[in-house]
């Protein structure tokens, strides 16, 4: 589905990526002032759209701003956007808008956001299970907010990467926290624990639905806090975000986890996972 010069949408015309523009005046340029929201697509079927755009609402009031767009409007200019049935995800990020001068205050006068969405294909996920490292959680304390400003973020990312690692576990005051870009499940004492929502982490879609289909997995699910040393005796480890869903933990800070492969818990919820996502193609393809 790669396409040279794919169509975007940005602040209500459909153009070539290639010709896009913004104003370097742009607040969301100068201070990372805005928000984003990544929607997996399949079957050309957003998964889970109406759950992305609440949380696409709640970024925006913590930011003081509401959505440019109802839900309809936003899920026309999805479909505009996406091409044939594979997977695929959408990209949408608002930033407040071009003001007149750089001033850290938000305009006093209402400014227009500044509104863009592409749609990209869905990079193939490593199901084997990736390596991860624990690193101090330095980021701010409103991570509940998807906000553009992810400095920190690439940073932590970054340090995986440089230790031949794929993602990094945050950890705070002995806390397991999330990912740099995922949230976190760990199979302890066989029940499957994630922390609960907070400021401190981001309300993940794929977390929320997991959690969902838990009981039908026969899996025991429970939020609540995670002590650090907790990671060292899970059986299993999981990371888990909208484009690359459930991957499994098999190395940590260079000591593998369980036996060194995606454990059976893993195995159950990937299984409940492919479903629901193949109900949502299905589905596609009975509407058509
Ligand atoms: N936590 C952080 C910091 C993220 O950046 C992401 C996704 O990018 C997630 C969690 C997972 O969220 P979702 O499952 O909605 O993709």
């Amino acid at each position: 589905m790669t396409q040279k010069d794919p169509i975007i949408f940005l602040n209500g015309h459909y153009q070539g990526l290639s010709n896009a523009k913004i104003s370097v005046l742009d607040r969301g340029f100068l201070f990372g002032d805005g928000v984003y929201e990544v929607i997996p697509v399949y079957g050309g079927k957003p998964l889970r759209l109406i759950e992305h755009l609440r949380r696409l609402d709640q970024s925006l009031e913590g930011i003081r701003m509401v959505s440019p767009y109802t839900d309809s409007e936003w899920a026309d200019i999805f479909n505009r956007l996406i091409v044939g049935p594979e997977d695929q995800s959408i990209y949408l990020q608002v930033t407040r808008g071009v003001a007149a001068k750089r001033d850290h205050a938000i305009p006093a006068k209402q400014i227009s956001p500044t509104v863009f969405a592409m749609c990209t294909p869905i990079s193939p996920i490593p199901i084997m299970g990736i390596k991860a490292i624990t690193v101090d959680d330095i980021r701010w304390k409103r991570c509940d907010i998807k906000a553009i400003t992810l400095l920190a973020n690439v940073l932590l990312r970054q340090e995986a990467v440089d230790q031949g690692a794929v993602e990094a576990i945050l950890i705070k005051d002995d806390r397991v926290i999330e990912g740099a870009a995922s949230n976190i499940f760990a199979v302890i004492d066989g029940q499957l624990v994630t922390p609960p929502k907070s400021k401190e982490i981001l309300p993940g879609v794929t977390r929320d639905l997991i959690l969902e289909l838990a009981p039908q997995a026969q899996i025991d699910a429970i939020e609540r806090d995670m002590h650090v040393d907790e990671l060292a005796k899970a059986t299993e480890i999981w990371m888990t975000s909208s484009t690359r869903e459930i991957l499994a933990v098999i190395e940590l800070d260079g000591k593998q986890v369980g036996n060194g492969k995606p454990g059976p818990v893993w195995n159950r919820m990937t299984s409940a996972y492919q479903d629901y996502k193949q109900s949502l193609r299905d589905a596609a393809l009975l509407s058509r």
